[in-house]
């Protein structure tokens, strides 16, 4: 059989890619290193309230499958020697919740959520259009510009400033501008830092936050919804569409190399040593994989190496998993329907930044910061900043003795933990440096910058070569972006 097209990685991503290549008539081949696709979504629990709701409505997941639930409460923060503040989807219940800890507060809640919504719809914008060439023009570029222009021109002319002056601060200043109570402002901030090497403190971790909202309902407290079967499901249904289409997948086949004939793209290598041949190769695995191992270093060129080694992949999320044997008491929780989001241990703006300063010299803060769900009797916890080569077990303790302050009993409750640490997560999933979101989504790594300045189009180093998963432009999460934009391109070469 031959393909018009390889997907190289069966994430949530690469199978986007595939399905809409198979549905405008493209014979597609996924190869995927793992036993079963979906990525990171067939690994660990994660919210996928992020998804483009044109994309499930596009390669109709639901008919695939695909069920999506979203509770009515997005985020609870706990606090220390406080009850926890709720964030609803509906602003105005936060907004009553939030006067029992500050009426200044309380007022700011529904202005901030609208500005917000207001900067994130720009970025949603942003987020669909392929970044333009910054070195010569082109007619395509010119519609991307044209479009993005139309979007800014519809910020009022006060929101347009602010949006220039808000990508670049820091999310402690942005929300620290709205907000007088530390708690409050540390759960709003802290989501411009979560799978990422910034702390609250530093620079560009409010655009991280108003990507999280972007091109979703999520607001000022973000976006929280579950596939009720668990995230497989969503990557069940995403494969689904592709195999209807056409599309072939192929599982526990890893690649080794991206072949290269006369200058451009005709296939890959397995690590079996056997070859597929192709025209056209999308990979769905991090950038720095792509241009440092699979692509011959005589066809990369040693500048070109030597930038896309630069390119930073620094994990430092950690996952810990806790099946608990009953269900667990949080201080101040007296109805169960406020653990049915987000639980958020981020009590105060300084704690975080120490979390994150800890790491930055190479320790385990005691006190990390902690964002977790709760599904099936389970606990699943994101723990940042964990250091790569962190040992399992102390941070499956650190996490547990963080739980114990909010939810006293909660470590005799635990049946059973599993830890992936940010060197277990490279190891599993094939991320370069464990990195969650492919490469770091710094200021410097956005836009027409991801993954590096010239390879931002989703065509990488030779004609064929694409990027289709979440080190492309618009970057991580379970967005399907990337590999939606990478179609879109490819079909148009
Ligand atoms: C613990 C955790 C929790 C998360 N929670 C959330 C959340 O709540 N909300 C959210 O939006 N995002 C969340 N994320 C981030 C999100 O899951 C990822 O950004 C996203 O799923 C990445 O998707 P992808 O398709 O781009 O790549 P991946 O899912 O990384 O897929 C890459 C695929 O390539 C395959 N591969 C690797 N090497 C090879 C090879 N040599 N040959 C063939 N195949 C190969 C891998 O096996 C994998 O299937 C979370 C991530 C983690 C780790």
């Amino acid at each position: 059989m031959s393909y018009d097209a390889i997907v190289a990685g069966g994430g949530h991503n690469g199978l986007v890619c595939a399905a809409l290549l198979a549905r405008a008539g493209r014979r597609v081949l996924v190869v995927e290193r793992r036993e079963r696709t979906g990525g990171i979504l067939d690994g660990v629990v994660s919210t996928v309230g992020r998804l483009r709701p044109a994309l499930v409505a596009e390669l109709e997941l639901e008919r695939h499958g695909l069920e999506l639930a979203r509770p009515p409460i997005r985020m609870l923060a706990l606090r220390e020697g406080g009850a926890p503040v709720a964030f609803w989807a509906d602003p105005g219940r936060t907004a009553e919740g939030l006067a029992a800890v500050s009426g200044a507060d309380a007022t700011a809640y529904p202005r901030f959520d609208a500005h917000v919504r207001v900067l994130a719809r720009f970025l949603g914008e942003l987020a669909e259009i392929t970044p333009p060439r910054l070195d010569a023009g082109a007619l395509g570029d010119w519609q991307a510009g044209l479009r993005l222009a139309r979007a800014y021109r519809r910020l009022d002319s006060r929101s347009a400033r602010e949006l220039t002056r808000a990508l670049p601060m820091a999310a402690a200043d942005f929300v620290g501008e709205w907000f007088a109570t530390d708690a409050v402002r540390a759960a709003l901030a802290a989501r411009g830092s979560l799978f990422t090497a910034m702390g609250p403190w530093s620079a560009g971790t409010t655009a991280v936050l108003l990507a999280d909202s972007a091109g979703n309902d999520g607001g000022a407290a973000g976006q929280t919804a579950f596939a009720t079967s668990g995230p497989a499901a969503l990557a069940a249904a995403i494969e689904s569409a592709a195999t209807a289409a056409g599309a072939t997948i192929r599982t526990r086949a890893e690649v080794a190399r991206v072949l290269v004939r006369g200058g451009r793209v005709h296939g890959v290598a397995l690590a079996s040593g056997e070859e597929i041949e192709a025209p056209v190769v999308a990979c769905g695995v991090d950038p720095k994989t792509v241009l440092t191992r699979w692509l011959d270093p005589e066809e990369a060129g040693p500048r070109l190496r030597w930038r896309a080694g630069n390119i930073r992949t620094p994990g430092a999320t950690a996952v810990v998993d806790l099946r608990l044997s009953g269900p667990p008491a949080f201080s101040g929780v007296d109805d169960p329907q406020l653990l049915a989001g987000r639980i958020v241990v981020a009590p105060g703006i300084d704690h975080v930044e120490r979390a994150f300063d800890c790491w930055k010299y190479g320790g385990l803060s005691e006190r990390p910061y902690l964002e977790a769900t709760i599904s099936d009797g389970s606990m699943h916890v994101l723990a940042q900043w964990v250091p790569h080569d962190a040992d399992p077990d102390a941070v499956g303790d650190l996490v547990v003795a963080e739980l114990e302050r909010h939810a006293p009993g909660i470590g005799s409750s635990v049946a059973d933990r599993r830890v992936l640490t940010p060197a277990l997560i490279e190891r599993d999933f094939g991320l370069s440096g464990g990195h969650v979101y492919h490469a770091e989504p710094g200021l410097d790594q956005f836009f027409a910058w991801r993954p590096v300045l010239g390879l931002a189009r989703y065509r990488l180093a030779v004609p064929g070569l694409y990027l289709c998963g979440s080190g492309a432009h618009p970057g991580g999460g379970v967005t399907g972006g990337p590999g939606q934009n990478a179609a879109r391109e490819i079909l148009a070469d």
